[in-house]
């Protein structure tokens, strides 16, 4: 029997789990190790911010997809990795022995050294700590709307919360803290120029061109020496790797992400695969949800494949990915490569997306 161990239940695992529920392996012991029983669709969270969804709607039972699936569910997380003895140490204290294994555990925010954030704000990742913080924060909204809220990070994800709760609390006070002249970096300039536009008829004040530095009980100190003041800060700023794979001497970025070949395999240690946002690709991409869905069929042939001692198969991300954003109000826009849209039938078409997604797993 070979050990098969799947770190983290994240987007690309989830379709491994159901590539496996539909083709077994023969002859392989399959474990999914994670720490929560479900995987929540980050395309959809803001949706449930802003009272679209049930929580259940954007939700993957990981507990259900792994007995579909007939892989053993430990609910914990990796903590370091011993990669000649072929172990993962997790946090309650267990090793799990592998043949191969394969991460696909995500990102953790970039504290992108702003004093007191982790104490003062709430940060987005862990998503499902996330998700406990806008469960408290919201009944305290509701006593107290004009508490005003600052959020610190102008990407997709930061843009989307801002408009969520925007979309929910009329009255609030809302600041959104990025450190380019426009929100949405990486997206087309009409988009951008478009997005701020939103922000102001809603009343969202933008404040571009400066950078948080410290986070306190009143709000947010920025670095051209002004505050912010708020009540509650949520901190967006981005993607950041875990340190225990570097940490166990697996080839990684300058940053810490897992390097993986074109065939999602470390070239340091060839029993390891990566893939999302935690996987440094060797054709570079953006961290988003949509290539580590995209990576989630090469990376169950090829993990099958090199069980089976067969060739495994390159992969190349695609070059243009679809972004979709909502902005609360049923209303979203949409970028590929340089061009954009916007309108309800974009918030339709993302709707549709993602519940078709959803359906997939059982959710
Ligand atoms: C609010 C918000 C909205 C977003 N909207 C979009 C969008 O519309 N489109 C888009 O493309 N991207 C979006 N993103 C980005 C997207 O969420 C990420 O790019 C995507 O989740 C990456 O998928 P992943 O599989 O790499 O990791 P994740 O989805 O983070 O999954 C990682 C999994 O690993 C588990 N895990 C974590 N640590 C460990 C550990 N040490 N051991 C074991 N298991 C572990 C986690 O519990 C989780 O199950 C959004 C992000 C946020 C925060």
């Amino acid at each position: 029997m070979k050990r098969l161990v799947l770190l983290g239940g994240g987007h690309a695992h989830v379709h491994v789990l159901d590539a496996l529920a539909n083709t077994p392996l023969d002859d392989v012991e399959v474990t999914l190790i994670t720490p929560y029983r479900r995987q929540i669709y980050s395309g959809m969270l803001p949706g449930w911010i802003a009272g679209h969804y049930q929580l259940d709607q954007c939700a993957i039972d990981l507990t259900r997809l792994s007995d579909r699936a007939g892989c053993r569910f430990v609910q914990t997380r990796a903590v370091g990795l011993d990669l000649n003895g072929c172990s993962v140490l997790c946090e309650d204290g267990t090793l799990a022995s592998f043949d191969w294994l394969s991460i696909d555990v995500g990102p953790v925010t970039a504290h992108q050294s702003i004093d007191g954030a982790s104490s003062h704000a709430l940060q987005v990742r862990p998503i499902e700590e996330f998700i406990g913080g806008i469960n408290h924060l919201l009944p305290l909204l509701q006593d107290n709307p004009t508490s005003p809220i600052a959020i610190v990070g102008a990407g997709a994800a930061g843009v989307e919360l801002a408009f969520a709760l925007r979309h929910r609390f009329s009255a609030t006070p809302i600041a959104l803290i990025g450190s380019d002249a426009l929100p949405l970096d990486g997206l087309p300039p009409l988009l951008r120029r478009r997005t701020l536009k939103l922000l102001r008829r809603k009343q969202i004040e933008w404040i571009g061109e400066r950078r948080a530095q410290r986070v306190t009980g009143n709000g947010v100190e920025l670095n051209d020496g002004t505050t912010v003041s708020a009540g509650h800060v949520l901190q967006v700023t981005g993607a950041a790797a875990q340190s225990w794979p570097a940490a166990a001497g697996l080839a990684t970025d300058e940053r810490g992400f897992i390097q993986v070949n074109a065939c999602l395999q470390s070239p340091s240690h060839p029993h390891v695969f990566a893939a999302g946002d935690i996987a440094a690709y060797h054709d570079p991409r953006p961290k988003s949800g949509v290539f580590a869905v995209r990576a989630g069929p090469p990376l169950a042939e090829n993990l099958r494949a090199a069980m089976a001692g067969k060739p495994l198969a390159p992969w190349t991300p695609q070059r243009r990915a679809l972004y979709l954003i909502s902005t609360g109000d049923h209303h979203a826009m949409a970028a590929w490569g340089p061009f954009g849209w916007w309108g309800n039938w974009v918030w339709r078409w993302k709707d549709r997306i993602d519940r078709h997604f959803m359906a997939r797993f059982g959710a």
